[in-house]
């Protein structure tokens, strides 16, 4: 580790040109390259080390390139990487199997992306309410929280409240009500005789890592047990280790009726995403009601299986408990005239800036040049969530520099 800042390098420079010449603009990276990463460091093709505290969004909670990830997604390569869901592959089963014990649940269906997966969960929903509840057709709907984040399709950003993401793809799918997040009873005043569901992330992170009131989670699953409706735990970012348990829910011992995972279950190495729920809302689908090319592909289950073996030594959890315990302390030393809060569980934290700073963006930009990767949720939020993998000396490193940054 060295100390000192980098300036934005001229072969940095071409590519990003490059890039912006023929790539859409739908994203607006911080003037980065990086060509190799392993654990908690990539390097950029500036020829400089960069610790990584962004991890993916939680997709790269093992790290870069973990080196039993890697072996087995190599073994599987050179052995089986597709079959489409037409013909049964010898890693199916044992994914399925692997996921649903880890879930305390009995079933899992596979797909790729988040979006994918909430698309996926919502679809269980719907036909769980006409077909078990006995909802009319074509009335069911779903609870969201609003500063709500699972992903970019046009259902789902049809019931975003960011205008950023919905404004300018209507018209939406109906079927959704919105309330705010934290609020157990407006979710149960907002509740019909057609409402099949509530959709939620136990922890809103693009939101700027949004934690609800103690006991909230538990007052939710209490209520859609109550009122006969299946509660959906968007865990896609929250999960697998990230917040200190192997899932946020598991802080308020809650259950969802379907669990939303993806992000982190393809180890960094590749999209893999699942719903995994019990037979009694699982059994509602039949042959050709759901499905995706390469949804359980025999690479995404390898890597998936292995994903859920080193989740079950709990190591990644406890890592997270230990070194989030000290993370958040550190963070909270951060002098109240730039940092008016700071939320968050495990190793993951939203850093709120105070009134007066620069927009969080600009904080980014100076932490980039003091080599350390965070991005900014919204304009005064920097979020950290380091692979789970980071060291304690990184960790203290990553503050120093954040510190800094704040006070350039
Ligand atoms: N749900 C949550 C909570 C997320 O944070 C995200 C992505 O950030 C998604 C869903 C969408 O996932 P993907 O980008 O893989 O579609």
């Amino acid at each position: 580790m060295q100390d000192g800042t980098s300036p934005v390098a001229d072969s940095t420079r071409v590519q990003l040109k490059r890039a912006d010449e023929h790539s859409a603009h739908n994203y607006a990276p911080l003037p980065v390259v990086i060509e190799s990463g392993l654990g908690s460091w990539v390097k950029g093709i500036d020829g400089v080390d960069y610790l990584d505290v962004l991890a993916g969004y939680s997709a790269l909670n093992f790290g870069h390139a973990h080196p039993t990830l890697v072996r087995v997604a190599r073994e599987q390569l050179g052995r089986l990487t597709l079959t489409s869901r037409a013909f049964q592959h010898d890693r199916f089963a044992s994914f399925c199997e692997d996921l649903s014990r880890m879930c305390d649940k009995e079933a899992v269906l596979p797909m790729n992306t988040g979006a994918e997966a909430v698309e996926t969960a919502l679809k269980l929903a719907r036909k769980w309410g006409y077909d078990v509840k006995g909802v009319p057709p074509g009335q069911a709907k779903v609870i969201t929280c609003a500063g709500n984040f699972h992903g970019r399709t046009i259902t789902i950003v049809g019931f975003s409240s960011d205008p950023d993401a919905y404004t300018g793809f209507g018209p939406y799918p109906p079927g959704f009500v919105s309330v705010p997040f934290g609020d157990a009873a407006a979710i149960e005043s907002a509740i019909t005789s057609d409402t099949v569901a509530v959709l939620l992330e136990p922890i809103q992170g693009e939101a700027g890592v949004l934690v609800p009131p103690p006991g909230y989670l538990a007052a939710v699953r209490d209520i859609c047990t109550r009122r006969g409706i299946l509660l959906i735990a968007d865990e896609i970012q929250s999960g697998l280790g990230r917040t200190g348990d192997t899932f946020a829910c598991d802080h308020e011992n809650v259950k969802p009726d379907l669990y939303v995972l993806g992000k982190a279950l393809g180890g960094g190495l590749m999209p893999v995403s699942a719903v995994v729920a019990d037979w009694s809302v699982m059994s509602v689908l039949g042959p050709g009601q759901h499905g995706s090319t390469f949804g359980g592909n025999p690479l995404a289950c390898a890597v998936g299986s292995a994903v859920v073996e080193l989740l079950e030594t709990g190591e990644y959890q406890q890592r997270s408990r230990e070194l989030g315990t000290y993370l958040h302390s550190m963070l909270s030393q951060l002098p109240p005239a730039q940092v008016s809060q700071v939320r968050g569980r495990g190793l993951w934290a939203g850093v709120q800036l105070a009134d007066g700073m620069p927009p969080a963006r600009v904080v980014c930009e100076r932490l980039l040049t003091r080599r350390v990767l965070a991005k900014d949720a919204h304009e005064g939020t920097i979020r950290i969530a380091p692979p789970l993998v980071i060291e304690r000396d990184e960790l203290t490193w990553a503050v120093e520099q954040l510190a800094a940054a704040l006070a350039e």
